[in-house]
């Protein structure tokens, strides 16, 4: 073989051979999480949805072989001691309301899927509108996790002008007490908390630690990924008017790295309305629409140099306000990213 074919054979293998651009990037595992309140056949309430809707969400989750787990699965998986199946997702459900026992329940069975049910240890069997711990105790013995949702639903977050030693006592009775009265009922480990009204500060999370939780998790929209922090995991809001493809792009969507947010993640603001700006990598080549939504706020994104910019101010009422933007790109694909930041009055 002289010189030249040998070089040539040596460009071909490369060629063929050479990972680099021609490779197709392998998108990262994402985890959505979908939190779900009332399943009733009719209902004004506004996160409340029928159990046809439900059903049509498990039915799609079955046929494009999605795997719903455990919340405990997801977490060893985080802590790097499992691996999880392809294309997983988790069901929560908030509040312990009996007609999800009522009409969710008998179509996890059918399906065959495991839920996860967030419960306020206070209100247990309390009316007829909440489940009775004999029927938690039927959902666990069907391989559903039972956890906590604090005990009387009150904001884990100081209230104005409450003392500091006045609130620990408080997040001793949302967080550990609550803990306490579920593993005493349920002889099961309680190891998961949903922050009620997806409030929380860093306080909070330190304490939920302390009192022995090992994965807590918000109403920030958007999926999680291996990296995401056990503390703050992301949850899809089920609403009555989101339509079935708002579900597909919510089960599908891939994470989308915020840069440069603003007002910044954690940040304090006092203006009573605020516009949003974030940046995102390849903008603008690949993307091809955006909008922000605060709760069911939505404005559109504009696209402003190496920027997106909500169109429209959002007017802030709340202390506590998660932001979320959903993306597509050019060949359809969904992405989403969430932070939150505080509006003091
Ligand atoms: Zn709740």
């Amino acid at each position: 073989m002289n010189n030249k074919y040998f070089l040539l054979m040596v460009i071909l293998l490369l060629a063929v051979c050479w990972p680099g651009p021609l490779a197709a990037e392998k998108p990262e595992t994402t985890i959505p999480i979908f939190c779900y309140h009332h399943i009733l056949p009719k209902s004004d309430n506004y996160l409340s949805i029928t159990p046809q809707q439900f059903e049509e969400q498990l039915k799609f989750i079955r046929d494009n072989n999605y795997t719903p787990i455990s919340l405990n699965r997801f977490n060893l998986f985080l802590e790097g001691k499992t691996l999880l199946p392809p294309k997983p997702v988790i069901l929560t459900f908030d509040d312990g309301n009996y007609s999800v026992y009522q009409y969710g329940f008998p179509l996890l069975k059918k399906y065959r899927f495991p839920g996860v049910f967030f419960v306020n240890t206070e209100r247990v069997g309390v009316t007829p509108e909440q489940m009775n711990w004999e029927q938690l105790r039927e959902l666990v013995r069907y391989g559903n996790e039972v956890q906590s949702h604090g005990h009387t639903h009150d904001f884990m977050y100081p209230r104005p002008g409450e003392t500091h030693p006045a609130f620990l006592k408080r997040m001793d009775k949302e967080l550990n007490y609550s803990a306490q009265i579920l593993a005493q009922m349920l002889s099961k480990p309680v190891r998961f908390l949903a922050y009620p009204y997806g409030w929380y500060n860093k306080e909070v999370i330190d304490l939920a630690v302390k009192y022995g939780y090992r994965a807590m998790l918000t109403v920030n929209g958007g999926p999680n990924i291996s990296s995401s922090s056990p503390y703050t995991l992301r949850r899809w809001v089920v609403y009555q008017n989101d339509r079935m493809s708002d579900f597909i792009h919510q089960l599908e969507s891939l994470n989308l790295p915020l840069q440069a947010i603003a007002p910044s993640q954690g940040e304090t603001v006092s203006a009573h309305q605020v516009y949003f700006k974030v940046q995102i990598p390849d903008l603008p080549r690949k993307w091809l629409r955006f909008y922000f939504k605060m709760r069911s706020e939505i404005s559109p994104a504009k696209v402003n140099y190496q920027n997106l910019v909500s169109e429209s101010p959002f007017k802030l009422e709340k202390e506590f306000n998660s932001v979320l933007l959903q993306v597509q790109d050019a060949e359809g694909n969904w992405y989403a990213g969430s932070w939150w930041f505080y509006y003091k009055k």
